[in-house]
């Protein structure tokens, strides 16, 4: 890898937790570059398993910023997944991982950080609205312009709330572990067995719209109106009182009942084997069998962190829950 020799004329502020391609995509026009022109500046070699901390030296050479500036900003550049770095523990991982998510920022954040162009960031499950801007920046939005004006749904900004706060009680890694799986199995059942007698839904694709009218697809618009529910199913799945209650009486009746008293879908029944819900249980405690089986450090891998974790202190106390399946082993 060759240094570049001399900084660029124009140096952008890199916007906090963009990726390094939308950075570099950003930079390049900035100074009558191409993106390929500008890696080959560089001196960094463009393959797809050119490690990402490659570029941290010559695009800290090019624009002038410190490096630890960069680091601060671009998750790819922070390679340590436990830190004390002031201002690197919450901050999302930037892994290659099914589950890690890049999205495109929100668009009136951007614009209101005087930037014109589109940025992708690295981002986590639970960032899904930007209350700021009362805009969708969730599940649906692959381009700025799929970004929702939701501020006719005050329901669906406060579940936003009620979801950080699902994150303090259970801890990010359940919670982002249920979080798909909720929205996946609420809109399954809603799918087979809601009528919309209101027209809810019909209604919904007419109210929300991307930026300049641009209409959203039906899976997005059902993520967004009951983006309630699917938060409270969450809050369900993610607590480990429906296992032990299950543990105990031999069924999940708690937690069907539980999806009706907490208004997730009322006067819901599964009906048999392929009901969403129960292909979910009938799989988690596949899982915790397989790892009772094959040894309990693979819960780590199963149910992976998704942000920079702070060191334990010693001696404090880590937040840790009870397999269902061996009474007592913590993991
Ligand atoms: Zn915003």
């Amino acid at each position: 890898m060759t240094m570049p020799a001399r900084r660029l004329p124009r140096a952008l502020p890199p916007f906090h937790d963009e990726t390094v391609d939308s950075y570099v995509t950003r930079l390049a026009p900035a100074n009558a570059l191409t993106a390929s022109e500008l890696v080959a500046y560089l001196g960094v070699r463009p393959r797809k398993k050119t490690p990402r901390t490659d570029f941290l030296t010559p695009l800290s050479v090019v624009t002038g910023l410190p490096a630890d500036t960069l680091r601060l900003a671009l998750p790819e550049f922070m390679t340590d997944h436990v830190s004390d770095e002031p201002g690197h523990i919450g901050r999302p991982l930037a892994l290659d991982k099914p589950r890690t998510l890049k999205r495109p920022a929100c668009r009136r954040c951007v614009r209101a950080a005087g930037i014109d162009e589109a940025v992708t960031c690295w981002t986590t499950h639970d960032r899904n609205v930007c209350r700021r801007h009362r805009l969708w920046i969730g599940g649906g939005c692959n381009q700025p312009e799929d970004q929702i004006d939701i501020s006719m749904l005050p329901s669906t900004v406060s579940a936003d709330r009620h979801h950080r706060n699902l994150i303090t009680r259970h801890g990010r890694r359940w919670v982002s572990d249920a979080f798909p799986d909720a929205r996946d199995i609420f809109l399954g059942l809603i799918r087979d067995q809601y009528a919309d007698p209101f027209g809810l839904v019909a209604a919904a694709l007419e109210q929300l719209r991307g930026q300049d009218n641009r209409p959203v697809e039906v899976e997005t618009a059902l993520m967004v109106l009951f983006h309630p529910q699917i938060v409270t199913l969450t809050g369900l799945l993610a607590c480990p009182t429906w296992e032990q209650r299950a543990m105990q009486s031999g069924d999940i009746d708690w937690l069907i009942r539980e999806i009706t008293m907490r208004d997730v879908l009322i006067g819901y029944v599964p009906h048999d084997k392929t009901d969403p819900l129960i292909d979910w249980v009938t799989k988690r405690f596949a899982t915790h069998k397989f790892v009772a089986r094959h040894g309990w450090h693979l819960y780590k891998i199963l149910f992976p962190e998704e942000t920079v974790q702070p060191l334990p202190a010693p001696g404090a106390r880590v937040h840790r829950r009870t397999s269902p399946i061996r009474f007592g082993y913590v993991y």
